[in-house]
């Protein structure tokens, strides 16, 4: 597939979404690293996003719960171009009531080559990066040419 290069801003859009059993992890988290995402605009699933707002005082854009659709709305805006790094807390323990949506968000995410986080440390790891902060360019499958292939091929 024909590829293109996204410039992600300085600024991002960051995804926040955590199971239950791993909703305080996240928490902690977005605690211990406040200053580096005040600067960046926090998007949640609809239970964690209330969650952290409130815990930390971070304003976050909260979707719907994410067992009613939430987390296929950050696949959605993943697909429009509109998150740029996604922190997914989901539980290896009780994986089962889950694992579409897990397998959906993480393959769109994959589709779209967005960074993901999916425990504590690996989090700590992306917002220490000097690219959590700057811009830096992404590659992005190239619609236009992937569309004009397939209907090439209809
Ligand atoms: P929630 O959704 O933030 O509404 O709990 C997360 C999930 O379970 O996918």
């Amino acid at each position: 597939m024909q590829q293109k290069t996204v410039t992600m801003a300085a600024t991002k859009n960051v995804a926040l979404v955590a199971h239950d059993n791993k909703k305080q992890d996240l928490v902690a988290w977005c605690k211990k690293h406040q200053q580096d995402l005040a600067p960046h605009t926090l998007f949640g699933t609809g239970t964690t996003g209330a969650i952290i707002e409130q815990e930390t005082g971070l304003p976050v854009r909260k979707l719907i719960s994410g067992p009613l659709g939430g987390d296929q709305q950050i696949g959605a805006l993943i697909t429009e171009g509109k998150i740029d790094f996604l922190i997914f807390f989901w539980d290896p323990f009780e994986p089962l009531p889950h694992d579409p949506d897990v397998k959906a968000l993480l393959r769109i995410a994959a589709v779209w080559n967005i960074p993901v986080a999916c425990n504590h440390s690996s989090a700590d790891v992306m917002v220490a990066s000097t690219l959590f902060r700057g811009s830096f360019d992404r590659k992005v499958p190239d619609y236009e040419s992937y569309l004009k292939a397939r209907l090439a091929s209809a």
